[in-house]
């Protein structure tokens, strides 16, 4: 039961240890070697549980082990709010800070030409808000989800009660039908359920 035994590379163990992360939590435990076998997952956890750690580690680690020939978007994260998405996108930058990873913010709120410049310049993981997102891509023909290697949907419940499902939908297309996918809800109601069938594939169900 410590994060040694997870099977991760040496600059994300340093990491856990500068947070001061002594062993994982049930969802990391359970998630981690799920999600770095390549299987899609679906997890109920809630704030708390420590779930950004259990999606971002496994993924930070597909970035190390199979590093990109070209330079594009690898992973996208997309949250409900520009506060979790703030959250998330510091976690990760803790986690991948003795690496070259590169994670970036696409929110509203935020300069559009400054994130339209951040995007073209390829960060190999984006972490957004579902309308902004959506805009950039419409709207910038240097920035696309072709070579998408691994979708994260956070918060899934909220996502929906706030009204991005068409976003969301759209998004999910636009994804390579290739990919891993992880998908985390405090709770599984039927729009959740919904999302689960267009976008995972025969998922590992965990709960925290
Ligand atoms: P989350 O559920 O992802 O919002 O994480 C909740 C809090 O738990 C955050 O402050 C994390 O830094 C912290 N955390 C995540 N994983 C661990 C761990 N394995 N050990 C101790 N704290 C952790």
């Amino acid at each position: 039961n410590s994060f040694m035994e997870l099977h991760l590379s040496r600059s994300l163990l340093r990491a856990c240890e500068a947070l001061g992360y002594s062993k994982p939590t049930p969802i990391q435990a359970a998630c981690i070697p799920m999600a770095l076998a390549g299987r899609d997952i679906c997890g109920s956890a809630i704030t708390g549980s420590g779930k950004t750690a259990a999606f971002a580690l496994p993924t930070l680690e597909r970035l190390l082990f199979r590093p990109k020939r070209v330079p594009a978007i690898r992973v996208l994260i997309l949250t409900p709010t520009r506060e979790l998405a703030v959250q998330v996108h510091s976690m990760i930058e803790k986690l991948s800070q003795f690496t070259d990873i590169r994670c970036c913010l696409i929110v509203g709120g935020l300069s559009t030409k400054m994130q339209e410049a951040a995007l073209r310049s390829m960060p190999d993981i984006v972490v957004a808000t579902p309308g902004r997102m959506i805009d950039h891509l419409r709207n910038s023909m240097s920035v696309d989800l072709e070579d998408l290697a691994v979708l994260i949907l956070d918060e899934a419940d909220r996502l929906l009660e706030l009204g991005f499902s068409a976003e969301i939908n759209e998004l999910v297309r636009m994804c390579p039908k290739r990919r891993q996918t992880m998908l985390f809800s405090a709770t599984m109601t039927e729009e959740v359920d919904g999302l689960i069938k267009l976008s995972l594939t025969k998922p590992v169900r965990l709960s925290a």
